[in-house]
């Protein structure tokens, strides 16, 4: 006998919980598989690496694969050293998580208190805005000005009640960028409470020279957090794996309130391993900069116009509902992700897949967008 779960029992739960939306990633392959009776399906919604991991990669996984019966190094000991010598911080600096995404968590945990102020872009990544919302927190959302941060606006809206600032650089879902100098600006003008969080997941894309290097903030002692992530340019999207660098003492709050054994074995020797193959890094950035050239070639024979991103999505306006596009697209056995939920209902985000990956998906969006 199946059990089927009455709706209409009252659950009592606290406000801000009820607040919470539950994240919406891009739709799984099986689920479109399923749907409409497709085998072949290629996702471009998630901003992964089509490369996958490389041979030394997968290597280390299925040897980690041996340890599976014993908890993992919950120090990630191995990876620790390695990335500390890489990035040039001590080992102490660095805080592992279940993706960036358990860190941004984690930072919400740590520093916010109910009344606190998060200050965020709009549209950006929406996980900060949930850790706002749990950690009882008033989030303001800053408009992006050219669908960039618009970080002096964001200075103008710091108060004395700012915790937290998230600054996703480059942003998500439009790919811009901000400059060093535009940083050092914000910077100048953080309130004595504030830390300031820039989320790099997508950094190792980046070619234009005027990123910023914002470690260096690290390095001088300031309330600084740096995100990054194996789970893109570095392709380990299905392990969970990615990191913050911040000062030591505040790398120890983080700790207090981080999960015991969070970074599971396989991802920590993956992690380690994907350090000592700088080629793969190197052709994926090659591959990205193709694609991308590609698809705004394809664009602009469509009459369409894209975000300039220095990341390896792009967003486009097609000039019409996205969820009809993304329909016409999904039938036609391609993943993207609608503008929609980012308040940009007619555009669509398309990740870089391989130049035939990218030139399907081209011929797809030609017959979606004359359905
Ligand atoms: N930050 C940004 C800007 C992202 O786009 C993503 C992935 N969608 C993340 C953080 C989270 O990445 P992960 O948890 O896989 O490290």
């Amino acid at each position: 006998m199946t059990i089927t779960s009455p709706e209409s029992i009252e659950i009592q739960v606290a406000d801000h919980v009820r607040r919470l939306r539950p994240y919406h990633p891009g739709r799984p392959i099986e689920d479109v598989k399923r749907e409409h009776r497709l085998s072949d399906i290629i996702k471009l919604a998630s901003n992964e690496n089509p490369l996958g991991p490389s041979s030394s990669v997968i290597r280390a996984m299925r040897e980690a694969c041996e340890r599976a019966a014993v908890y993992p190094d919950d120090n990630c000991f191995e990876l620790r050293q390695k990335l500390s010598k890489r990035l040039e911080v001590d080992p102490e600096m660095l805080i592992f998580g279940r993706g960036s995404d358990e860190v941004i968590h984690d930072l919400g945990l740590a520093f916010l208190e109910p009344g606190d102020e998060v200050v965020q872009a709009h549209p950006t990544f929406s996980r900060y805005e949930a850790a706002a919302i749990l950690g009882q927190a008033n989030c303001i959302s800053v408009p992006l000005k050219d669908y960039t941060h618009d970080l002096d606006a964001m200075a103008a809206a710091f108060t004395a009640r700012t915790r937290l600032v998230f600054i996703a650089n480059p942003n998500n879902p439009t790919g811009t960028m901000n400059t060093q100098s535009e940083v050092d600006r914000l910077m100048d003008r953080l309130p004595p409470r504030a830390i300031a969080v820039f989320d790099e997941a997508y950094f190792e894309y980046v070619e234009d020279t005027r990123y910023p290097d914002t470690l260096q903030y690290v390095r001088e002692g300031r309330p600084v957090v740096v995100l990054r992530t194996f789970s893109k340019i570095y392709a380990l999207a299905g392990l969970r794996i990615g990191y913050g660098i911040a000062t030591t003492p505040l790398i120890r709050f983080l700790n207090q309130v981080r999960d015991p054994f969070n970074v599971n074995v396989i991802a920590q020797a993956a992690a380690a391993a994907s350090l000592d193959d700088p080629e793969q890094v190197e052709r994926s950035r090659r591959l990205n900069r193709e694609a991308k050239e590609y698809l705004l070639i394809a664009f602009r024979e469509l009459g369409l116009e894209a975000i300039p991103s220095v990341a390896n999505f792009l967003m486009v306006d097609t000039r019409r509902p996205a969820s009809a596009v993304c329909k016409g697209l999904e039938r036609r056995g391609v993943i993207v992700r609608s503008g929609e939920p980012f308040g940009m209902p007619s555009f669509i985000r398309v990740t870089t897949g391989t130049i035939p990956e990218c030139d399907r998906f081209v011929q797809a969006l030609r017959h979606a967008l004359s359905d």
